[in-house]
């Protein structure tokens, strides 16, 4: 079974390539879905985040007030590092566990991990190969601004924080580009699946 990494920028089309992979069918490890899932009450994550930022972080409910969450986290370096210590550990060790579940049963030819932080978090080395969806910093700038309805100067913010595509394309095995229309993206993955598995 090979093990695939999708990732990408901010707004370049992961979540639109993890779509097109379903549709073939391909089974997807999904690292945000991980992420909430492993706040949610009584998970052990939330626990070991309720210990350190203590119980305002936590509505009556019992769930993760992330409005307060991010007011600590957001102006206090060291509390974001440690957040992201507990976070990022817990994602990649279920990620582990699922691709184990998938390798174990050995009933795909091929499993995709989808994750925002695979180079970030150095997951690269989890994966038989890194693809990553790439867009020119116009497109994605313009992708950007219109699905989340923010200004130009708000979205460059944004990008701007991440690894520039250039620098992640340094790890990739495969770009899938995405500055066309949606059928060269699906031809692409289409192209890429028939390789891997053959
Ligand atoms: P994020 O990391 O911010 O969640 P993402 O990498 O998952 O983003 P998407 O949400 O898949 O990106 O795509 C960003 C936006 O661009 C969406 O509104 C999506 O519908 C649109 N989009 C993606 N690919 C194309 C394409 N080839 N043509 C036109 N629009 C596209």
């Amino acid at each position: 079974m090979k093990v695939i990494g999708l990732t990408g920028g901010i707004a370049s089309g992961k979540s639109t390539a993890s779509k097109i992979l379903k549709e073939f069918e391909i089974p997807i490890i999904d690292a945000d879905l991980i992420a909430r899932e492993m706040v949610l009450p009584g998970k052990a994550a939330l626990y070991e985040i309720e210990a350190i930022f203590g119980k305002t972080i936590i509505n009556e409910d019992g769930s993760l007030n992330r409005k307060k969450l991010g007011e600590i986290v957001f102006s206090d370096k060291e509390k974001l590092k440690k957040l992201n210590s507990i976070t990022h550990k817990t994602i990649i060790e279920e990620i582990i566990k699922r691709a184990n579940i998938y390798r174990n049963a050995n009933t795909y030819p091929v499993i995709i991990i989808d994750a925002p932080l695979l180079l970030e978090l150095h997951m690269q080395n989890l994966v038989d190969e890194v693809w990553l969806v790439a867009v020119n910093e116009d497109v994605q700038l313009n992708r950007l601004m219109r699905r989340d309805e923010i200004s130009e100067e708000d979205a460059l913010k944004r990008i701007e924080t991440q690894m520039s595509t250039e620098e992640k394309k340094k790890y990739a095995d495969v770009i899938l580009d995405n500055n066309r229309e949606l059928n060269h993206l699906r031809y692409q993955i289409q192209e890429q699946l028939k390789r891997v598995t053959s």
